[in-house]
């Protein structure tokens, strides 16, 4: 077990925390300069180990993304940031959470969050890299860390929930009684905001990683302002990203003074952006008329390219809403007039696998990864449908050419846990629903699926020496979060 001695200053609306103010007042321990030799006091490796717990404990806290299509664009737009930023070798994670408030977070290990409600007020794509190269520069200046001091002794599983909490504005029954007895005993402390200083360094290293990735410097200040703005329409509620990034009116002047010295330009979007947009608003809409006419609306203005963003979403909206021969019309029509783009192709494939009609899908699916080799999104529905259409050999192939990364995923073992049970092998099956249920943060649950995989048929040695192995590895987990 290693333990991160570990004081964190940071954002934080955290209900617990006046509780514990009423408990013990909090002590107040002087922030290390600034420029101090931040990184020693944490190793990478246990910078690794806790930004996975935390990404796990963020699954049982809130709900992240877990559509594959979103998940490749945000991957992709992070990725492209962080190749121009002052760390292009760092480690980083990139993902959506499916909440209409809007925050944006970076945790330990370079995990990146950026809520659904922020996207959507994007009004250009310059403006969602703008906030995530924030992010990404809190990460590579090291601003969680550089606050730390050695004064908790905290695991680091409650550590994780703890900081999860906090980013997170929530105070989430997962947030075990032992962060909360922890803060109240005075052995952490957990300030409310990165520091002034924090926030402009961000917003001017931020800038350069924005620039240098060709996205528009001015619309960082642009999008601040309507972040700020929209605070009026809040009153008490305002925004996590907020709290823990408040926007002030001399931050942005000075980050528009900053922007004013590039050269203007016209930075056009993505239709990757417009598109996961559109994705996006269809899957966290909650009001499907609503959706329905706000796409209406926009299918008679704008560009070209606006029209035919317009249609995708009335044809994602059709088939959330089970409109099957509707969504097949628009998907059609978007696929011959744009055969190179693979989310047209993918929603034709995905509607005939929602309408059941399986040989359809898989030749659609099969034609597609063909055609795209190396899209692991296309890759998961293709494996989705191959496991609905009763074909668990073939969707076990494809499952093991999938790359490490997406293997990583908590999907990855959702799908080969579905797979063994298709293939009647229980034992295997139980222990991947383990690693699923491990990756979104429910250790106990994890426990109790290996000990039904030991006793499941066809058990075999080497099976046996793993199950024995992870059964104890996550005992010692779950030890360790009720201690501390
Ligand atoms: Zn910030």
């Amino acid at each position: 077990m290693i333990k991160i001695s570990f004081m964190l200053t940071l954002a934080l609306s955290l209900s617990l925390y006046s509780a514990a103010q009423q408990a013990v007042e909090i002590s107040k321990i002087e922030l290390p300069d600034m420029g101090d030799s931040s990184g020693t006091l944490i190793t990478p490796e246990e910078e690794k180990e806790f930004g996975e717990a935390f990404f796990r404990s963020l699954h049982s806290q809130i709900r992240i993304n877990e559509d594959a299509e979103i998940q490749q664009y945000i991957e992709s737009i992070g990725q492209k940031l962080v190749a121009n930023s002052d760390a292009p070798s760092n480690p980083f994670h990139f993902f959506v959470v499916m909440e209409n408030d809007i925050n944006a977070f970076a945790g330990p290990g370079g995990y990146i969050g950026v809520n659904s409600g922020l996207i959507l007020i994007t009004e250009e794509e310059s403006e969602l890299a703008s906030v995530i190269g924030h992010e990404i520069a809190h990460v590579t200046q090291r601003h969680l860390y550089r606050a730390a001091e050695a004064s908790s002794r905290l695991s680091i599983p409650t550590m994780a929930a703890t900081l999860a909490a906090i980013l997170l504005g929530t105070q989430s029954p997962a947030l075990g009684q032992a962060a909360i007895m922890a803060i109240q005993a005075g052995s952490v402390q957990f300030q409310i905001n990165f520091t002034r200083e924090n926030e402009e360094e961000a917003d001017r290293v931020g800038m350069q990683t924005l620039a240098a990735s060709h996205f528009d410097p001015r619309s960082m200040p642009t999008f601040f302002e309507r972040l700020q703005q929209s605070t009026r329409y809040y009153g008490q509620n305002i925004p996590e990203f907020l709290r823990t990034h408040p926007v002030t009116t001399s931050r942005i002047s000075d980050t528009r003074g900053r922007a004013e010295t590039y050269p203007y330009k016209q930075y056009p979007d993505t239709l990757a952006y417009l598109l996961t947009k559109t994705k996006v608003r269809v899957l966290t809409g909650t009001e499907d008329a609503d959706t329905l006419k706000y796409f209406q609306t926009r299918l008679n203005q704008g560009t070209t390219e606006q029209r035919i963003v317009a249609k995708y979403g009335l044809a994602l909206l059709a088939l959330k809403e089970q409109k099957f021969t509707e969504a097949e019309t628009i998907f059609q029509a978007l696929k011959r007039d744009y055969p190179n783009q693979p989310q047209y192709a993918a929603g034709l494939a995905r509607t005939a696998m929602n309408a059941q009609n399986y040989p359809t899908a898989l030749a659609r699916y099969k034609k597609l990864t063909e055609q795209f080799p190396d899209n692991e999104a296309i890759a998961l529905e293709y494996i989705t449908a191959l496991l609905k259409a009763g074909s668990p050999k073939q969707a076990q192939k494809n499952l093991a050419s999938l790359s490490s990364k997406t293997q990583k995923l908590p999907v990855y073992s959702e799908l080969m846990a579905q797979t063994y049970s298709d293939l009647k092998q229980p034992a295997e099956s139980h222990r991947y629903l383990a690693e699923y249920y491990y990756a979104t943060g429910s250790t106990q649950d994890a426990v109790m699926q290996i000990k039904l995989a030991q006793r499941s048929k066809g058990v075999n040695f080497r099976l046996a020496a793993i199950l024995n192995e992870r059964l104890r590895f996550f005992l010692n987990e779950e030890q360790v979060r009720r201690n501390r």
